[in-house]
């Protein structure tokens, strides 16, 4: 595995493979690496021929300074995941690589309207225009043929479905499946922040979802939510911040039950988790 700091020589090596016809996967990542981020590189190492996976904690996507701060890092362990799954090449770079001119350089949102503005847009302002920002800097930086990433950050990933194709990118964008623990809970960086005990009990999220599933047909949309979110408080003493079901592609409240999806965020044990379920 090939490690880059510097996007200039990573971008040569790119360059020289892409004029050999090679294929090059591109999973971006904030590290502290799991199962669900390696789901990703195996999925990338099937498709492409060259996978490139960059870890950056990004400090314009987080709305909340104690957020950033407290976010895990664990650079050693990523390192040996990524070499474990074949991993062709990881890009560090440090934030002065990224933001040469500071973290208050302009960026035009490609993008604005309702789809950046519910869910994690209303409860995270900025949290999408810097996500944006990272992706668009980190495409040009690698230019990738596939972009590969996960359904668990559903909003995310809609979004950027719509920045590609307004920044007219032909990069091919891979949805992949969330990768859960055994009892349900979806793997994310945030559980490591999680006690034992409440890491276990976390399941309750996955089950309300997998309820509003299974009942769909049962009851209207907006019963579903009302429902599904006194489900979660019986669990969380936390704030639910939100327990929606939208049209899957617009992201917004619908009464139809075609195409439709429910996202949750909400935290526990002082952690703020989210989950979604395709209906
Ligand atoms: P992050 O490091 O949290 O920014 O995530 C990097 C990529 O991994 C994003 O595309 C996430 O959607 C994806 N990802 C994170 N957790 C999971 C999971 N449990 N299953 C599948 N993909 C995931």
């Amino acid at each position: 595995m090939i490690k880059y700091k510097h996007s200039t020589f990573l971008l040569q090596f790119v360059k020289r493979q892409k004029a050999d016809n090679k294929t090059i996967g591109f999973v971006p990542t904030m590290g502290a690496l799991h199962a669900g981020h390696i789901s990703l590189i195996k999925k990338a190492k099937e498709m492409c021929d060259i996978v490139v996976c960059s870890i950056f904690v990004n400090p314009t996507q987080f709305n909340n300074k104690e957020d950033l701060e407290k976010y895990p890092r664990t650079l050693d362990k990523d390192l040996q995941l990524l070499q474990e799954a074949a991993c062709d090449i990881v890009f560090i770079p440090t934030v002065k690589e990224m933001y040469p001119k500071g973290l208050n350089e302009t960026f035009e949102a490609p993008l604005k309207g309702s789809i950046t503005n519910v869910l994690e847009g209303e409860h995270r302002p900025g949290h999408f225009e810097g996500m944006m920002q990272v992706v668009s800097k980190l495409l040009d930086k690698v230019q990738p043929t596939h972009l590969f990433m996960g359904l668990k950050d559903y909003q995310q990933l809609t979004i950027v479905k719509h920045m590609l194709k307004a920044q007219k990118r032909s990069v091919v964008l891979v949805p992949i499946e969330i990768m859960r623990e055994k009892h349900g809970l979806a793997m994310s960086s945030r559980n490591e922040r999680l006690k034992k005990e409440a890491r276990l009990k976390a399941d309750f999220i996955y089950k309300t979802l997998l309820w509003v599933k299974e009942n769909k047909q049962k009851y209207a949309n907006k019963d579903l939510e009302k429902k599904a979110t006194e489900m979660l408080k019986k669990h969380t003493k936390e704030d639910v911040e939100y327990c929606s079901i939208v049209n899957a592609d617009t992201l917004l409240p619908t009464d139809s039950k075609e195409n439709t999806i429910v996202l949750t965020a909400l935290w526990y044990g002082g952690v703020r988790l989210i989950d979604n379920m395709i209906l």
